[in-house]
């Protein structure tokens, strides 16, 4: 078996269904996984998994909000049934509200730590009885340049990119002797949905950040289909709990 085969494993991709979920998904049907793609919007479902299936791996898309409680064991035991066994676990799914902290409602906060942190415990918690059935899994949680950084409308946003490093690195700590590997991507500035919003609402967020990466160009979401074969196959066997930036040299740019 080649380093970077994944044919005969199973990946939950929350937020597969565009942007950098989409990207990643891609990367592991080329490598050969079976995909299941988690998204709230059905339309962008579809699209997403006749995108998916054209490559010509087995892929179901699950409409489901990540922030339900039972939201993590539902996908499992969905997947589970179709599949027979889940391997990999991209926690992917996030969102933004971007104000200043006095600005800030307390569900507003609470919103954005329930879809970006909250969610990747309850999925990561769902998945674990079929990680040691399968003898083994990896999680890839999706961090940001935010999980390093603060910024004056970020303090949700950073609560919570921080949180999903530390989380990753408990994660991995704990669950190593099970075979499981946990690690951290974390985006530089890429252009998705996500980021066009922020480009409406901050004059001037394109050029200033351009000027700061040294590649001399915003990401894309297909700038993460390395990573997430990387880490999701056996070439990564003995790599966890690690936070490694996918940002064209952003982060290490003064
Ligand atoms: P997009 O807005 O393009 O994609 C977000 C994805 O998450 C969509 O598939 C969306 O699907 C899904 N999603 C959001 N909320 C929920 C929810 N409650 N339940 C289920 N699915 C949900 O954004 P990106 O691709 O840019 O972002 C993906 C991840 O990358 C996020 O965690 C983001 O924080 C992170 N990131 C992005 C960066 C960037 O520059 N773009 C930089 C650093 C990190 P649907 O709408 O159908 O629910």
């Amino acid at each position: 078996m080649s380093l970077f085969d994944l044919n005969g494993r199973v990946a939950i991709i929350t937020g597969g269904n565009g942007g950098i979920g989409l990207g990643m998904a891609m990367g592991l049907a080329s490598s050969g996984a079976s995909i299941a793609i988690v998204g709230r919007n059905s339309e962008k479902n579809k699209t997403a998994s006749k995108k998916l299936a054209a490559t010509g791996v087995n892929v179901i898309a699950i409409e489901k909000d990540v922030t339900n409680d039972s939201a993590g064991t539902e996908v499992a035991t969905e997947v589970q049934n179709k599949f027979g066994r889940i391997d990999i676990l991209i926690n992917n799914a996030g969102s933004n509200i971007r104000k200043r902290p006095e600005d800030l409602s307390l569900d507003e906060f609470r919103w954005v730590q329930d879809t970006n942190l909250t969610s990747a415990f309850v999925f990561s918690q769902a998945m674990y009885p079929h990680f040691k059935k399968a003898g083994g899994g990896k999680i890839i949680n999706i961090g940001s340049m935010y999980s390093l950084f603060g910024g004056p409308v970020s303090t949700a946003y950073s609560v919570s990119k921080g949180g999903i490093v530390q989380m990753t690195k408990s994660m991995a700590a704990a669950w190593g002797t099970d075979n499981i590997q946990v690690n951290a991507v974390l985006p530089g500035w890429i252009d998705t949905e996500l980021t066009r919003t922020a480009r409406e609402q901050i004059d001037g967020l394109y050029e200033k950040q351009l000027a700061r990466i040294p590649d001399g160009r915003w990401g894309t979401p297909e700038d993460h289909a390395g990573i997430a074969v990387f880490l999701s196959s056996n070439a990564s066997n003995y790599i966890t709990g690690t936070a490694i930036p996918v940002d064209g040299g952003f982060s290490i740019s003064g």
